[in-house]
Protein backbone atom coordinates (compact mmCIF):
# COMPACT_ATOMS: atom_id res chain seq x y z
CA UNK A 1 0.00 0.00 0.00
CA UNK A 2 1.33 3.50 -0.57
CA UNK A 3 2.44 5.26 2.28
CA UNK A 4 0.29 8.58 3.09
CA UNK A 5 3.03 11.11 2.42
CA UNK A 6 4.98 8.89 -1.03
CA UNK A 7 7.59 10.71 -2.53
CA UNK A 8 6.29 14.73 -1.26
CA UNK A 9 9.42 16.77 -0.38
CA UNK A 10 9.88 18.32 3.28
CA UNK A 11 11.65 20.60 4.52
CA UNK A 12 12.13 20.66 8.46
CA UNK A 13 13.62 23.71 10.46
CA UNK A 14 15.62 22.43 13.82
CA UNK A 15 15.44 18.57 12.88
CA UNK A 16 18.62 17.59 14.11
CA UNK A 17 16.94 16.86 18.23
CA UNK A 18 13.83 17.21 20.10
CA UNK A 19 10.64 17.83 18.01
CA UNK A 20 11.82 18.36 15.10
CA UNK A 21 14.48 14.71 15.55
CA UNK A 22 10.80 13.36 16.02
CA UNK A 23 8.77 15.45 13.03
CA UNK A 24 12.00 14.60 10.08
CA UNK A 25 11.71 10.75 11.58
CA UNK A 26 8.07 10.64 10.94
CA UNK A 27 7.81 12.19 7.98
CA UNK A 28 10.32 10.05 6.30
CA UNK A 29 8.24 6.62 7.75
CA UNK A 30 5.72 8.09 5.89
CA UNK A 31 7.43 7.90 3.01
CA UNK A 32 8.26 11.70 2.07
CA UNK A 33 11.78 12.60 0.91
CA UNK A 34 13.47 15.20 3.88
CA UNK A 35 15.42 18.09 3.87
CA UNK A 36 16.15 19.31 7.65
CA UNK A 37 18.60 22.26 9.17
CA UNK A 38 20.40 22.56 12.09
CA UNK A 39 22.01 25.34 13.76
CA UNK A 40 24.98 23.53 15.38
CA UNK A 41 24.92 19.84 15.93
CA UNK A 42 26.48 18.73 12.52
CA UNK A 43 27.06 15.32 13.71
CA UNK A 44 23.54 14.43 15.40
CA UNK A 45 21.96 15.95 11.94
CA UNK A 46 24.39 13.83 9.42
CA UNK A 47 23.09 10.97 11.93
CA UNK A 48 19.84 11.36 11.63
CA UNK A 49 20.13 11.89 7.73
CA UNK A 50 21.68 8.49 7.24
CA UNK A 51 18.95 6.83 9.42
CA UNK A 52 16.08 7.87 7.80
CA UNK A 53 17.88 7.70 4.82
CA UNK A 54 17.69 4.02 5.45
CA UNK A 55 13.73 4.04 5.21
CA UNK A 56 14.28 4.52 1.37
CA UNK A 57 13.71 8.09 0.81
CA UNK A 58 15.98 10.97 0.54
CA UNK A 59 17.36 12.64 3.28
CA UNK A 60 19.42 15.58 4.18
CA UNK A 61 20.90 18.46 6.64
CA UNK A 62 21.62 21.90 5.85
CA UNK A 63 23.33 24.13 7.97
CA UNK A 64 21.28 27.11 8.20
CA UNK A 65 21.35 29.26 11.32
CA UNK A 66 17.66 30.77 12.17
CA UNK A 67 19.26 33.52 13.48
CA UNK A 68 20.75 35.14 10.34
CA UNK A 69 17.17 34.86 8.52
CA UNK A 70 18.42 36.75 5.58
CA UNK A 71 20.27 33.63 4.92
CA UNK A 72 16.94 31.21 4.16
CA UNK A 73 15.90 32.19 0.91
CA UNK A 74 19.44 30.48 -0.06
CA UNK A 75 18.64 27.54 1.79
CA UNK A 76 14.85 26.82 -0.20
CA UNK A 77 16.84 27.46 -3.47
CA UNK A 78 19.44 24.51 -2.35
CA UNK A 79 16.26 22.56 -1.71
CA UNK A 80 14.84 22.72 -4.96
CA UNK A 81 18.11 22.36 -6.39
CA UNK A 82 18.77 19.09 -4.47
CA UNK A 83 15.31 17.64 -4.03
CA UNK A 84 13.43 19.09 -7.23
CA UNK A 85 10.75 20.71 -5.05
CA UNK A 86 8.95 21.27 -1.82
CA UNK A 87 5.75 20.08 -0.99
CA UNK A 88 5.63 20.52 3.06
CA UNK A 89 7.36 23.09 5.03
CA UNK A 90 7.58 22.83 8.92
CA UNK A 91 8.86 25.70 10.78
CA UNK A 92 10.02 24.30 14.06
CA UNK A 93 13.11 25.62 15.18
CA UNK A 94 12.86 27.98 18.01
CA UNK A 95 14.17 29.03 21.37
CA UNK A 96 12.89 29.69 24.80
CA UNK A 97 13.41 32.96 26.82
CA UNK A 98 12.12 33.94 30.40
CA UNK A 99 12.61 37.22 31.92
CA UNK A 100 10.09 40.17 33.50
CA UNK A 101 9.34 43.00 31.62
CA UNK A 102 11.98 45.82 33.00
CA UNK A 103 14.90 43.49 33.12
CA UNK A 104 15.13 42.23 29.72
CA UNK A 105 18.13 42.90 27.32
CA UNK A 106 17.68 44.53 24.00
CA UNK A 107 20.02 41.80 22.41
CA UNK A 108 18.63 38.48 24.27
CA UNK A 109 14.70 40.03 22.37
CA UNK A 110 16.03 40.80 19.43
CA UNK A 111 17.74 37.46 19.33
CA UNK A 112 14.69 35.13 20.56
CA UNK A 113 12.73 37.28 17.55
CA UNK A 114 15.24 36.95 14.72
CA UNK A 115 14.90 32.92 15.53
CA UNK A 116 11.17 32.50 16.09
CA UNK A 117 9.58 34.92 14.30
CA UNK A 118 11.46 36.69 11.64
CA UNK A 119 13.57 33.36 10.45
CA UNK A 120 9.50 31.41 10.16
CA UNK A 121 8.58 34.48 8.02
CA UNK A 122 11.60 34.47 5.80
CA UNK A 123 11.82 30.95 4.80
CA UNK A 124 7.76 30.80 4.83
CA UNK A 125 8.41 34.18 2.21
CA UNK A 126 10.84 32.72 0.08
CA UNK A 127 9.13 29.15 0.44
CA UNK A 128 5.71 29.90 -1.29
CA UNK A 129 7.19 31.02 -4.46
CA UNK A 130 8.07 27.83 -5.22
CA UNK A 131 5.28 25.89 -3.17
CA UNK A 132 2.46 24.55 -5.68
CA UNK A 133 -1.41 23.78 -4.86
CA UNK A 134 -1.44 21.03 -2.20
CA UNK A 135 1.30 21.97 -0.47
CA UNK A 136 1.47 22.21 3.43
CA UNK A 137 3.13 24.81 5.97
CA UNK A 138 2.70 24.06 9.28
CA UNK A 139 4.35 26.38 12.06
CA UNK A 140 4.79 24.76 15.43
CA UNK A 141 4.08 27.42 17.98
CA UNK A 142 3.04 26.86 21.52
CA UNK A 143 -0.17 26.78 24.09
CA UNK A 144 1.90 29.93 24.94
CA UNK A 145 0.54 31.25 21.10
CA UNK A 146 -2.91 31.66 22.45
CA UNK A 147 -2.51 32.37 26.51
CA UNK A 148 -0.07 33.74 29.25
CA UNK A 149 -0.09 30.68 31.38
CA UNK A 150 2.38 32.33 33.75
CA UNK A 151 4.58 35.34 34.50
CA UNK A 152 8.29 36.48 32.81
CA UNK A 153 7.39 34.93 29.96
CA UNK A 154 6.05 37.84 27.59
CA UNK A 155 8.84 37.61 25.28
CA UNK A 156 8.89 33.70 24.34
CA UNK A 157 4.76 34.42 24.39
CA UNK A 158 4.40 37.43 21.96
CA UNK A 159 6.91 35.38 19.44
CA UNK A 160 4.44 32.60 19.96
CA UNK A 161 1.45 34.82 19.45
CA UNK A 162 3.08 35.48 16.03
CA UNK A 163 3.72 32.39 14.82
CA UNK A 164 0.70 31.38 15.45
CA UNK A 165 -0.93 34.52 13.90
CA UNK A 166 1.00 34.18 10.75
CA UNK A 167 -0.24 31.04 10.00
CA UNK A 168 -3.88 32.28 10.49
CA UNK A 169 -3.34 35.11 8.24
CA UNK A 170 -1.37 32.76 5.71
CA UNK A 171 -4.09 30.51 5.46
CA UNK A 172 -6.07 32.95 4.42
CA UNK A 173 -3.84 34.57 1.58
CA UNK A 174 -3.06 31.40 0.33
CA UNK A 175 -5.86 29.35 0.09
CA UNK A 176 -6.42 30.28 -2.94
CA UNK A 177 -2.96 28.71 -4.64
CA UNK A 178 -4.52 25.51 -2.49
CA UNK A 179 -1.41 25.93 0.26
CA UNK A 180 -2.94 25.09 3.35
CA UNK A 181 -1.47 26.46 6.63
CA UNK A 182 -1.68 25.65 10.15
CA UNK A 183 0.08 25.68 13.22
CA UNK A 184 0.51 23.07 15.89
CA UNK A 185 0.53 24.17 19.98
CA UNK A 186 2.31 22.00 22.25
CA UNK A 187 2.53 22.24 25.54
CA UNK A 188 5.09 20.63 27.85
CA UNK A 189 7.00 18.20 25.66
CA UNK A 190 10.19 16.90 27.18
CA UNK A 191 12.89 17.78 25.00
CA UNK A 192 16.12 19.08 25.50
CA UNK A 193 14.82 22.69 25.84
CA UNK A 194 11.77 21.53 28.45
CA UNK A 195 13.26 18.57 30.13
CA UNK A 196 10.40 16.90 32.52
CA UNK A 197 13.03 16.38 35.03
CA UNK A 198 13.47 19.99 35.12
CA UNK A 199 13.22 22.43 37.67
CA UNK A 200 9.31 23.76 36.56
CA UNK A 201 8.13 20.19 35.84
CA UNK A 202 6.21 19.83 38.31
CA UNK A 203 3.88 23.05 37.80
CA UNK A 204 4.25 22.65 34.18
CA UNK A 205 2.68 18.91 34.57
CA UNK A 206 0.00 19.94 36.98
CA UNK A 207 -1.37 22.25 34.19
CA UNK A 208 -2.10 19.62 32.05
CA UNK A 209 -5.43 17.83 31.92
CA UNK A 210 -3.34 14.40 31.52
CA UNK A 211 -0.81 15.33 34.65
CA UNK A 212 2.06 14.37 32.29
CA UNK A 213 4.46 16.27 29.89
CA UNK A 214 4.03 15.23 25.72
CA UNK A 215 6.56 13.12 24.04
CA UNK A 216 8.19 14.57 21.20
CA UNK A 217 6.80 11.97 18.64
CA UNK A 218 3.13 12.79 19.87
CA UNK A 219 3.35 16.55 18.37
CA UNK A 220 5.27 14.32 15.29
CA UNK A 221 1.86 12.89 14.90
CA UNK A 222 0.08 15.71 14.71
CA UNK A 223 1.94 17.29 11.73
CA UNK A 224 1.67 14.15 9.42
CA UNK A 225 -1.54 13.99 9.90
CA UNK A 226 -1.64 17.91 9.01
CA UNK A 227 0.47 17.35 6.09
CA UNK A 228 -1.12 14.53 5.02
CA UNK A 229 -4.65 14.14 2.58
CA UNK A 230 -7.05 13.32 5.28
CA UNK A 231 -6.36 17.22 6.48
CA UNK A 232 -7.25 18.46 2.86
CA UNK A 233 -10.02 20.74 4.06
CA UNK A 234 -7.59 21.96 7.66
CA UNK A 235 -6.48 25.50 6.91
CA UNK A 236 -5.96 28.41 9.23
CA UNK A 237 -6.36 25.82 12.54
CA UNK A 238 -4.29 25.42 15.59
CA UNK A 239 -4.24 22.14 16.70
CA UNK A 240 -3.28 22.14 20.55
CA UNK A 241 -1.17 18.68 21.39
CA UNK A 242 -0.80 20.00 25.37
CA UNK A 243 -2.30 17.10 27.12
CA UNK A 244 -5.27 19.34 27.71
CA UNK A 245 -3.26 22.21 28.68
CA UNK A 246 -5.42 25.10 26.87
CA UNK A 247 -8.21 23.49 27.43
P1 LIG B 1 15.03 21.82 21.25
O1 LIG B 1 15.84 22.90 21.90
O2 LIG B 1 15.20 20.42 21.71
O3 LIG B 1 15.18 21.88 19.68
C1 LIG B 1 15.09 23.11 19.04
C2 LIG B 1 15.57 22.95 17.63
O4 LIG B 1 15.65 24.25 17.06
C3 LIG B 1 16.94 22.31 17.59
O5 LIG B 1 17.01 21.39 16.53
C4 LIG B 1 17.85 23.51 17.35
O6 LIG B 1 19.00 23.17 16.58
C5 LIG B 1 16.94 24.41 16.53
N1 LIG B 1 17.42 25.78 16.63
C6 LIG B 1 17.53 26.55 17.72
N2 LIG B 1 18.13 27.70 17.39
C7 LIG B 1 18.40 27.64 16.08
C8 LIG B 1 19.01 28.50 15.15
N3 LIG B 1 19.50 29.69 15.51
N4 LIG B 1 19.12 28.10 13.86
C9 LIG B 1 18.64 26.91 13.46
N5 LIG B 1 18.06 26.03 14.29
C10 LIG B 1 17.94 26.40 15.58
O7 LIG B 1 13.52 22.29 21.44
P2 LIG B 1 12.14 21.55 21.15
O8 LIG B 1 11.48 21.39 22.47
O9 LIG B 1 12.28 20.40 20.25
O10 LIG B 1 11.37 22.74 20.41
C11 LIG B 1 11.00 22.72 19.05
C12 LIG B 1 9.92 23.76 18.82
O11 LIG B 1 8.79 23.46 19.63
C13 LIG B 1 10.34 25.19 19.18
O12 LIG B 1 9.81 26.09 18.24
C14 LIG B 1 9.69 25.39 20.54
O13 LIG B 1 9.44 26.74 20.81
C15 LIG B 1 8.41 24.60 20.37
N6 LIG B 1 7.79 24.18 21.62
C16 LIG B 1 8.43 23.35 22.49
C17 LIG B 1 7.79 23.00 23.66
C18 LIG B 1 8.43 22.09 24.69
O14 LIG B 1 7.90 22.01 25.82
N7 LIG B 1 9.50 21.40 24.37
C19 LIG B 1 6.50 23.49 23.95
C20 LIG B 1 5.89 24.32 23.03
C21 LIG B 1 6.53 24.67 21.86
Amino acid sequence: MEKPLNKKIALVTGGSRGIGAAIVRRLAQEGAHVAFTYSSSEKAAKALAKEVGAYGNKAKAYPADAAAPKSLPRLVAKVLSDFGGLDILVNNAGIFMGGKIGEIRAADYERLMRVNVDAVFALTNAAVKVMKAGARIINISSVLGERACGPDMGVYNASKFAVTGFSRSWAKDLGAKGILVNAVQPGPINTELNPETGENADVQKSRTALGRFGRPEEVAAAVVFLAGPDAAYITGATLNVDGGWNA
